[in-house]
């Protein structure tokens, strides 16, 4: 069964995470307090805590990653949203049966030690959306 607990974090394309960290912090008083490269998406995240959630600053580490093309098509700025799910597994099941296709098949390691996949935007009303699974 499908169970969303609240919205983990929101995902921030940007050319360079160093200068976006130094806007959020300069801005807002915000710290990424955590820093990791996530090979599987060829990205460098950086996370900044906001109450609950959090806010993920998203740099390329190839120009032809995905965070790379979508600052080419548009610009830097919101990419994505991720909800955190009790079960990844559970949820992928429960969106397919609704024929949602998810980017991959099947989930990736993301940051923090977590699980994730992507859901296709053309099947969620425009918006990418992210699935995540906390480390246990
Ligand atoms: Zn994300």
């Amino acid at each position: 069964m499908l169970k969303i607990k609240k919205i983990e974090h929101l995902g921030i394309a940007v050319t360079d995470l160093k200068h976006a960290a130094a806007l959020y912090e300069e801005l807002f008083g915000l710290k990424v307090f955590r820093e990791e490269t996530v090979a599987s998406q060829k990205v460098r995240t950086g996370f900044i805590q906001v109450g609950e959630t959090k806010i993920e600053l998203l740099e390329s580490t190839d120009p032809d990653g995905p965070i790379a093309r979508y600052i080419e098509k548009r610009g830097e700025g919101f990419q994505h949203l991720a909800l955190h799910v009790e079960n990844i597994d559970d949820a992928i099941a429960h969106v397919r049966a609704k024929n949602v296709r998810t980017l991959t098949e099947t989930w990736s390691h993301g940051a923090g030690g977590s699980k994730v996949i992507f859901l296709h935007p053309k099947d969620t009303g425009g918006v990418l959306i992210e699935f995540v699974e906390s480390k246990k």
